[in-house]
Order: structure tokens, then C-alpha cells, then sequence
């Protein structure tokens, strides 16, 4: 059974809470992978412009000097986006990442300037970075998804390091369509649909599905909540390819994974809107095995999740993660 290290922030410590996420990793013996001259990659997810949501890049500091402490070389990653955004190619990547914070060490788009520099591994489209390193942290925001039910772990990984070609298989056979009864014809879908998808025909607009790549951007970014995609019917393949995609990128790869429960929204780090949390800061867990790890987090909240998005069955990953051999769904928490 793989154990799921917990750092319960609703408890009181007497320590500040960077020198408990040090004892959390302690436990875990996560650093015991970091070795001399290694060159470490840490993923994760910046935030879109906007969002506030994403994991404080001050954890993310105490990471890359406890593992350069280890005499190792470290730099932070993550892929470039299929929707228009301050993400969508390298550049531009980096340059929210120095706004966001995360300054102290270098960032790296993984999958080249315009996200199409990958290698191909079992039929997945891997932004090839993560081919060239020795060792991978993997740092997930876990919180609500509009598509895969919740977002952890499995996806940071599956999602996150699949370079565009990648992510637009995975998201192929989800479309959206505009209500023309809630559109206010505001047009910004339109100018932002980086596919030209979106088309004006008389006095409404319709997404033209041969087009569309399924990202979702447009969705995101509508004021009047009218474009909706049918997730229930896409949800299950989605999850499927994240996990299939997982499966490669951690494939002969020394890695650990830490999931922050705080700041629970409903949906990702690429959303700009601000919304309500679904649940109150729960903590901080890691673990050598990301299907453990992304099972307990689902757990501790699942009745908000399964509240969020009850058409879709968020389990569909963790099940198809664990028969693609990404890890093992039972789990023992040992806490500090
Ligand atoms: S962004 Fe939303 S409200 Fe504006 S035109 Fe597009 S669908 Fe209509
Ligand atoms: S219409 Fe399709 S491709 Fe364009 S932003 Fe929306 S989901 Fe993305």
C-alpha cells in the first residue's frame, strides 16, 4: 500500500509552516532521489494572468533550495497552452512566471517556443524536456476541473507535460456550443478563439466544430457564461488519454509528487476569473506514488467535487491511472 505523507493545516503547530513542509518531506525521505550533479526539473503550473489560485511560489523556493542543497541542478517547468492566453507560447510563458512570482530560479517552457517540441512515447506527444532530466518534482494545485471532475497530480502530469499535439488529442472529441439565450453578443469569444472557430452568422455566433480544438478558452473567458461543453460525454475520454499520457511521461523516471489542498476552486490555474472556493485549506500532501496521492486529496473532498461536476465520475482517471501502471489507488495516510 503506498503511503500518502499529510501536512493537516487545520491543526496548530508550533513551527512555521515552511519548517513543517521541510519535516513533511523529511518523512517522506522525498530528497533521497536527488542526487550529486542530477538535474532536477520541478513542474508546475504558474497560473493564468489573473489567477491567484496556484501553488504560492514560496513552497516552490523551499523546494529548489532544498534540492540544490543536495548538490543538484534545479529549474522549473511547465508546457504551453492550447488556448490564447499569457501562456501560449514560451515567451510569454516565462514572462508570467517572473510576474508570478517564481523569479528565484529558472523557468523553462518544456515543449519549445511554440509548444510543438516533443518525443514521442508509447503513442503519447511528450514535450521532450521531460526526456532530458534526471529527476522530476511534480507540484499540483488540487482543486475543481470542468472537465476531468477535479485536477491533481494525474493531470498536472498527463495534461501538463503533453506538448500541443498532445493536448489536442486528448481534447479532441470535446466541442463547445454558445446558448444564444444567455450570448450577449459581447464578441469575445470571438476574438479570441486563436483557431478563427468561432463564427458571426446573422445576429448570433456558432462554433465551428471542424475548427475547434476542444481547449476551453473561450469558455473561460465568457462573461455571460453561454458557451458549455457536454462533458459528461467527453469527460471519460479526456480522463483516459490524461492517464495514458501520465503513464508515459513518468516511464523509467525517479519522481515525487506534492498536491496543495488550499485554495480549492472550482476550476483550474488557467482560469482568470475569480470564484468561490468549493472547500476550506485543507493542506499539504506528497507521495512517491501520484495515484495514492491524488486518491487521498479526492477523498478529503470529494462531496465538494462530486457537488461541482455531477455528470461527470472524476474516478475515471484514478481507475484508468492505475491499470496504465502510473500507481496504486490504495493508500495509507501517515501524517505529522
Ligand atoms: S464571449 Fe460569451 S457572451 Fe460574448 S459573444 Fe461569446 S458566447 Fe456570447
Ligand atoms: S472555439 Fe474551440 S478552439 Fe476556439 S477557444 Fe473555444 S474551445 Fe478553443
Amino acid at each position: 500500500m503506498a503511503k500518502v505523507y499529510f501536512l493537516d493545516l487545520r491543526k496548530h503547530f508550533k513551527k512555521n509552516i515552511f519548517e513543517n513542509l521541510k519535516t513533511l518531506l523529511d518523512k517522506a525521505r522525498a530528497l533521497d532521489i536527488i542526487k550529486k550533479n542530477n538535474l532536477c526539473a520541478i513542474k508546475l503550473h504558474i497560473g493564468e494572468e489573473g489567477n491567484v489560485n496556484f501553488v504560492d511560489p514560496q513552497y516552490v523556493r523551499l523546494f529548489t533550495q532544498l534540492i540544490k542543497k543536495q548538490k543538484a541542478d534545479v529549474f522549473l517547468t511547465d508546457t504551453t497552452t492550447l488556448y490564447a492566453g499569457r501562456r501560449h507560447r514560451a515567451d510569454l510563458h516565462i514572462e508570467l512566471a517572473r510576474e508570478h512570482g517564481f523569479d528565484f530560479c529558472p523557468f523553462i517552457a518544456a515543449d519549445g517556443l511554440y509548444g510543438d517540441d516533443y518525443v514521442e512515447i508509447d503513442g503519447c506527444k511528450i514535450a521532450r524536456l521531460f526526456t532530458q532530466i534526471d529527476r522530476l518534482f511534480v507540484v499540483s494545485h488540487f482543486k475543481g476541473h470542468l472537465n476531468c471532475g477535479f485536477g491533481g497530480t494525474i493531470k498536472n502530469l498527463g495534461m501538463g507535460c503533453a506538448a500541443k499535439g498532445g493536448k489536442l488529442a486528448m481534447h479532441s472529441r470535446s466541442k463547445p456550443v454558445i446558448n444564444r439565450d444567455t450570448c450577449v453578443m459581447c464578441l469575445k469569444c470571438l476574438d479570441y478563439c486563436l483557431y478563427n472557430a468561432v463564427k458571426k452568422k446573422n445576429d448570433h455566433l456558432e462554433i465551428d466544430h471542424k475548427l475547434c480544438t476542444g481547449c476551453g478558452g473561450c469558455m473561460s473567458i465568457c462573461p455571460a457564461r453561454a458557451i458549455r461543453f457536454s462533458w459528461d460525454a467527453a469527460s471519460a475520454d479526456i480522463q483516459k488519454g490524461v492517464a495514458q499520457y501520465a503513464s508515459a511521461v513518468i516511464k523509467d523516471k525517479k519522481a515525487f509528487y506534492i498536491n496543495f489542498l488550499i485554495n480549492i476552486s472550482p476550476n483550474c490555474d488557467c482560469f482568470h476569473t475569480n470564484e468561490p472556493m468549493i472547500a476550506p485549506d485543507i493542506g499539504i500532501l506528497c507521495s512517491f506514488d501520484p495515484v495514492a496521492l491524488d486518491q487521498a486529496c479526492y477523498d478529503l473532498i470529494k462531496e465538494a467535487i462530486d457537488n461541482l461536476h455531477p455528470e461527470i465520475d472524476p474516478r475515471v482517471q484514478l481507475s484508468y491511472a492505475e491499470k496504465f501502471g502510473v500507481g496504486k489507488r490504495n493508500y495509507e495516510i501517515a501524517s505529522i
